[in-house]
């Protein structure tokens, strides 16, 4: 406990989530801080008798405090090395990295006990995503975290931000010549845009259901919304998929399924199209016998829930009304605060909508290098579906 630390006191009772090792603090439990801060900075957390409960990052906001320790602790390089080295482990008993796969989330924050802190391995390029000013403060400390855990190797670190609009462009740290241009998924080659590409630059927790995907795609007519930079097409193509359709308003992003396609000598039997997906949906969709629907988080907050379902919903049904009798549904949502309740209760009006026969093979969530911890099941953001429709 450093005797130069900020110290936020809960209110009575309030202790008991922290106790319970939820890592979030909102601002309604908490009594005071002492002094008053108005920046990210490191805290130590007091119950309301006095008794010291943790440490952790306070964030102002509503959600005011992200809890590291559960005992009060100074944050230092040597905590992040063996945070980052304990989740290091953890990859590699996941078999990550693999002859076949080189790309993985290597951090995900409150799933390593590291909230805030989000890090994908390319290769030999790391990409760090900050998602609070406090861990943004420790950066050259998690960077020489990071550098030891690599050892010898000629390791480049890119940092980017959430929202670059706000926060500014990515930062390079290492050659920039060795930055990843091509990662292996599964055996598959992808081409990857780590400084101007989507998320860090590829939907890495999507690994496992584009592999499940890949069981059902012989001789059929795959349709892939939202495709990105290819990833379910790749699988489907590998997979004997008849043809292929990627969908996906960013020309940036079909510009690199296309080269991705290419790359593994697909081209054939694939098309790309660069639409806006509500658009395409009204004459596209039909004559397919499995569409894959992977969009944007609709909803990135609870105000927002309402409109999201909405937008699932409507997505959903033209999908189920338009499938060929016989045909598979691989339907997604990343929006953390639409839950899986939530999401099955949508699909079931989405299917009565579409008057189909609709039957559940398989539910999905993101890949095992997205742990999450059992204390914060906000952590599960993925959830999916895999429907057969008659
Ligand atoms: N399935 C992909 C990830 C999809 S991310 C993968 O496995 O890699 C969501 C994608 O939806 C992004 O590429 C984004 O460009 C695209 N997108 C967002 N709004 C869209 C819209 N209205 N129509 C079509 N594509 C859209």
């Amino acid at each position: 406990m450093s005797a130069r630390r900020h110290k936020v006191h809960l209110k009575r009772g309030r202790e008991a989530s922290v106790l319970r090792r939820h890592p979030w603090i909102f601002s309604g439990a908490i009594e005071r801080v002492e002094p008053p801060l108005n920046e990210p900075a490191p805290v130590d957390i007091f119950a309301a008798d006095g008794r010291a409960v943790g440490s952790g990052h306070f964030l102002g906001g509503s959600l005011a405090v992200k809890v590291l320790t559960v005992q009060p602790q100074e944050f230092t390089e040597g905590l992040w090395h063996e945070r980052l080295s304990t989740a290091l482990d953890l990859r590699h008993k996941l078999g990550l990295p693999g002859p076949d796969t080189n790309c993985f989330r290597l951090c995900n924050g409150e799933g390593d006990l590291l909230p805030g802190l989000i890090v994908d391995v390319y290769g030999d390029t790391l990409v760090i995503e900050y998602h609070s000013p406090a861990m943004r403060s420790a950066a050259g400390e998690l960077r020489k975290a990071l550098n030891t855990l690599w050892g010898g190797k000629e390791a480049v670190i890119i940092e980017r931000f959430p929202d670059p609009k706000a926060e500014g462009e990515p930062e390079v740290f290492g050659e920039r010549s060795l930055i990843a241009r091509r990662i292996k998924e599964n055996g598959l080659t992808f081409a990857v845009d780590l400084l101007g590409g989507q998320k860090t630059g590829f939907f890495l927790d999507q690994r496992e259901n584009r592999a499940l995907l890949e069981r059902y795609c012989r001789n059929r007519r795959v349709l892939n919304a939202f495709s990105y930079s290819g990833g379910f097409s790749l699988y489907a193509l590998r997979g004997g998929a008849r043809t292929v359709a990627s969908v996906d308003s960013s020309r940036a992003a079909i510009a690199l399924a296309e080269e991705n396609v290419a790359l593994n000598g697909f081209a054939e039997r694939h098309v790309a199209h660069t639409a806006d997906y509500f658009t395409f949906m009204r004459e596209g969709s039909a004559g397919f016998d499995l569409i894959v629907l992977d969009p944007p988080a609709f909803a990135k907050h609870r105000g927002a829930l309402s409109g999201a379902i909405k937008g699932y919903k409507g997505i959903n049904s033209n999908a189920l009304r338009n499938l060929n009798p016989g045909g598979l549904l691989f339907t997604f949502s990343c929006s953390q605060v639409v839950s899986k309740e939530d999401f099955r209760q949508m699909v079931l009006s989405a299917a009565l909508e579409a008057g189909r026969d609709v039957r559940v093979l398989h539910e999905l969530r993101q890949a095992p290098c997205h742990p999450v911890s059992i204390y914060h099941p906000e952590g599960e953001y993925l959830k999916g579906l895999v429907l057969a429709v008659n």
